[in-house]
């Protein structure tokens, strides 16, 4: 169904090219105008236009594009505004007041941003990937585990371990490092789940890699005393604003929250190798520093490990419940395979003989499904399969096992199910089928039929291969009876057929079983 959907026209296409090349272009007479003088008052506003563009391009965008939902791109409109106001503070307080030791009031500015920032974030990540996405959740783990232990190594426990300055100073210090792995967690959240990557979402993670680059590269500036404002970090933060508003103002930014089926994530070489390098840096970083003699960081670095092995052992057992879960499932009906159908009948054989009651078996073959190909070709004929297939599963109870036996043939094994019942049971998944026609294209239909033959055990026969063999020749009696009918094994011998139109029985088949 044609919806309204705002038509990302010409207009929007240049729009972002056009917010993109004015704003890289300040960037570069950024870096021309002298750091002095009316130089370096033309720096700082042209700086705070930068910020502050990019929260008024994200607004843009959303009145524009009218993004669904909008509730994650006006958190990062807002984070970006916080953001512009942590900058003007920051200059007003460096140039005007004078005042050096900032980061007490405007580094509150600057630390009240991310918060929006990783909210919003989030927002978008569970919209992308409804339901559970457990491998992306794990690999984005184990890779903020490494961040995490490496950020402490090198920039929080320096600071920590120093011990110098006011303890508020050093808490915001602390709290870039610790900010920045809560957006690293979630970008990694981002960039390793499922979903849709248009330009926009190059651009919004290109914010993201920005940002932390920058901040990283300045924690450890400050650590060693060598930073000094309008050095070329200013310029990596700039282009992380102009990548922000330019992801807003790109006509695929309404693409992004769109939900992608999980599942699909893929162990490749790639993924592998980064894994791979994120649990051995903690073994290796230990290494190192017993190698430099250092000691005090151990415990951290043991906890590290500790958790890359947790996280190791969960992505392993999600894939091993993975693989069993496809090896005992059909591709095309979602249904069992015929192997664990197999697999199961010895089990529910000895359950009956240890405490009674009876096991159906259902064998159930769609009706002249070849000429179903023939006319409406085998795509279509898949989606009958499909179809057929959700019918045959609202027919059956908890506890059985419903089965893609062979090509256009179901099993279903049924315990609990008596003599009696059978019958009931059969002409249930007969009739199910039979109810109603199946689109096979977008405007045709047909009605498929199955035959169903089916047999209990022990009533009918003393063992499973027995079992197998009966049901399926009580398919064939259906079949040859004129399809479009159920016959129970026991019929066969009682001369009365289930089912369908005809009410032919004791024929030439039936009597072939009864001497079989
Ligand atoms: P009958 O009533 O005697 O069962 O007739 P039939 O045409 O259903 O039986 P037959 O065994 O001659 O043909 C079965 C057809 O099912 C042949 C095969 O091409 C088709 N088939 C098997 N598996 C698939 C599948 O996965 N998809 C599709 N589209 N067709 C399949
Ligand atoms: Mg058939
Ligand atoms: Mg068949």
């Amino acid at each position: 169904m044609e919806t309204a959907q705002p038509s990302p026209g010409r207009a929007t296409s240049w729009l972002w090219l056009t917010y993109v090349a004015i704003g890289l272009g300040l960037v570069v007479g950024y870096y021309l105008v002298p750091p002095h003088g009316a130089g370096g008052v033309a720096r700082v506003a042209g700086y705070c236009l930068v910020s502050a563009s990019s929260a008024a391009a994200v607004l843009a965008g959303v009145v524009r594009l009218r993004p669904e939902p909008r509730l994650p791109w006006l958190l990062l409109a807002a984070g970006q505004a916080v953001y512009t106001a942590a900058n003007i503070t920051y200059y007003l307080l460096h140039y005007v007041v004078g005042v050096t030791d900032f980061l007490t009031v405007s580094g509150v500015f600057y630390l009240a941003r991310y918060p929006f920032v990783v909210v919003g974030l989030v927002l978008l990540i569970r919209h992308r990937t409804p339901g559970r996405d457990l491998p992306g959740l794990l690999d984005a783990g184990t890779l903020a585990v490494a961040a995490a232990m490496l950020s402490w190594l090198f920039l929080i426990g320096p600071y920590v371990h120093g011990g110098s300055g006011q303890p508020v100073e050093a808490m915001i210090s602390v709290g870039y490092p610790v900010m920045d792995l809560a957006l690293l967690t979630v970008g990694l959240r981002l960039v390793l789940g499922s979903g849709r990557r248009p330009l926009s979402f190059f651009l919004l993670t290109g914010n993201l890699v920005a940002i932390m680059t920058a901040d990283t590269v300045f924690a450890l500036e400050q650590l060693d005393g060598g930073y000094h404002a309008g050095n070329f970090l200013d310029g990596i933060w700039l282009v992380g604003d102009i990548a922000l508003g330019a992801a807003a103002l790109h006509p695929t930014m309404i693409r992004l929250a769109d939900p992608t089926p999980t599942g699909d994530q893929r162990l490749g070489q790639g993924r592998l190798a980064v894994l791979l390098a994120a649990a051995l840096a903690a073994p290796v970083t230990m290494l190192i520093r017993y190698a430099q003699g250092i000691t005090y960081d151990i415990p951290v670095m043991a906890v590290a490990s500790v958790l890359m092995f947790l996280l190791t052992i969960a992505r392993m057992a999600e894939l091993v419940f993975d693989q069993r879960r496809l090896a005992i499932t059909d591709g095309l009906t979602g249904l069992y395979t015929r192997r664990f159908l197999e697999a199961q009948l010895p089990m529910e054989i000895a359950r009956v003989r240890r405490s009674g009651g009876g096991l159906a078996l259902f064998i159930v073959d769609v009706d002249h499904f070849k000429s179903i190909n023939d006319r409406h070709g085998h795509p279509a004929g898949d989606r009958v399969l499909a179809e057929i297939s959700v019918r045959l599963r609202g027919a059956t109870r908890p506890g059985d096992v419903l089965a893609r036996y062979g090509g256009e043939e179901f099993a279903l094994l049924a315990p609990h199910v008596c003599l009696e019942e059978v019958g009931a049971v059969a002409e249930r998944l007969r009739t199910r089928v039979a109810g109603g026609p199946i689109a096979v294209t977008a405007d045709s239909w047909i009605f498929a039929t199955v035959s169903v033959g089916a047999c209990v055990f022990p009533a009918h026969v003393s063992d499973q291969t027995e079992l197998i063999a009966m049901a399926d020749r009580a398919l064939y009696v259906a079949k040859a009876q004129g399809r479009d009918r159920a016959v129970i094994a026991d019929a066969l011998w009682s001369d009365t057929v289930a089912g369908g139109d005809s009410t032919t029985g004791g024929s030439a088949d039936v009597r072939d079983i009864q001497n079989a």
